[in-house]
């Protein structure tokens, strides 16, 4: 079976896929109450660069997923879990009071023969709520080609040339000038040097691949409307997202899936021509951060920990804007947090069996792997694995041991 497999799920490529990717865009509108899907747009990108073995994402992290089947069937041909932007914002206050949408999109194998692609959305409850459906027939002339933009690639990176086999990053610049790109190359490497100094990412360096497209902006800089400044930049990112400060997202989804789209990608960056302390990550959804700043690396990585591996937080005295975020009656799906529901699932295989559960936060069990109560921006609830980890201080400079295993998981499914 371990040989058989992976030919089976690469047979099944072949016979639905072609080597391309359906870009799916739609809207989210809502409140903190409800949740419409729209579609937007259908695009064929030019590359897939997406495993072409592992098509079933088992973990399913995320509130939401996306799953491609056979028609009036329950055959399923590719699925793979995320998150949103608009799924954090309505856990703010705002969404108490008005109604939004948000632009995202996602991403699948471009299909051979006739498919249906359905979003589906995960309720307070963790269950699964189908948002959308679309027949998609690939000889649809309404499936608008992408644009190819004209703009410069750096590779800054190239540990392995067949893209389904790597971790494809790419590098978007934001509020770096014509004039500024050369710096941005300067940042780039920065990025690939910073990665490459934690573990467990210095053992997987021929599972990555990082390319910057050197897009520039009409201003330098970025977007602070709290100190009442506003640059004109390519994907518009902003510091005082959801109204905290160091928060620095965009909701300018179509300018940033275009740009990402000229090279092969699983994973977006966007780096911040900036000084100023911010930036986010949203699995499988984008990473931003400052580029200038003396945390960076720090920064860098902790970012990258929430869009490539799903890592929660492990903080829980940080003022973030956040209501209730986890349900603490359901096992939340972050790989570094639980509620106990389900602490099986999760790293109990890793625990010493004399250490208590939970563990008390006494210094015998500093540097040990136990599970401490407080995490997820929740002081009591939600369980941590270790006293110190790169998703809760910058004191450390490491992941936690649970951090590392949840990251190597995700590098084997994205180069096996
Ligand atoms: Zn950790």
């Amino acid at each position: 079976m371990l040989i058989l497999l992976p030919t089976f799920a690469w047979a099944q490529f072949e016979e639905w896929f072609e080597p391309a990717s359906l870009r799916v865009d739609y809207t989210l509108t809502g409140n903190d109450k409800t949740t419409a899907f729209a579609l937007k747009e259908l695009i064929k990108e030019p590359f897939w660069s997406g495993s072409k073995t592992n098509l079933i994402d088992n973990l399913e992290f995320g509130n939401y997923i996306v799953k491609v089947y056979e028609p009036g069937t329950d055959h399923l041909l590719f699925s793979k879990g995320y998150q949103n932007l608009y799924g954090e914002w309505q856990t703010t206050e705002e969404a108490t009071k008005v109604t939004k949408t948000f632009d995202e999109s996602v991403i699948v194998p471009f299909p051979k023969k006739q498919v249906e692609v359905v979003l589906y959305r995960k309720d307070w409850e963790g269950r699964l709520i189908e948002g959308m459906r679309l027949t998609v027939k690939p000889d649809d002339y309404f499936i608008r080609t992408a644009d190819n933009l004209g703009l410069p690639v750096y590779d800054a990176w190239i540990g392995n040339k067949d893209i389904t086999k790597a971790v494809d990053i790419v590098i978007l610049p934001e509020g770096y000038t014509q004039a500024e790109m050369g710096k941005f190359v300067k940042d780039c490497d920065f990025f690939v040097q910073s990665l490459f100094s934690y573990a467990p990412y210095d053992r997987y360096r021929t599972s990555f691949n990082v390319r910057g497209v050197m897009a520039p902006s009409q201003e330098s800089g970025c977007t602070e409307p709290g100190d009442h400044i506003y640059r004109n930049t390519v994907m518009r990112f902003s510091y005082w997202t959801f109204d905290s400060e160091r928060y620095c997202m965009s909701t300018d989804n179509r300018d940033i899936r275009d740009l990402a789209g000229q090279v092969p990608y699983d994973q977006i960056y966007i780096l911040i021509n900036s000084k100023k302390y911010g930036g986010g990550g949203i699995y499988n959804f984008y990473c931003s951060s400052a580029a200038g700043n003396s945390y960076s690396s720090d920064i860098f990585i902790h970012e990258f920990g929430h869009g490539f591996a799903g890592l929660a937080d492990e903080y829980y005295d940080d003022s973030t804007s956040y209501g209730d975020f986890y349900n603490n009656d359901i096992e939340p799906w972050e790989p570094n947090i639980t509620t106990l529901v389900d602490f099986d699932a999760k790293w109990k295989d890793m625990m010493d069996k004399k250490t208590p559960i939970p563990t008390p936060r006494v210094k015998k069990y500093d540097h040990i792997i136990g599970v401490f109560e407080g995490g997820g921006y929740e002081a009591e609830g939600i369980y941590s694995p270790h006293t110190d980890c790169l998703m809760k201080t910058f004191n450390g400079h490491e992941f936690c041991p649970v951090c590392q295993r949840a990251i190597e998981r995700m590098i084997l499914y994205y180069s096996e």
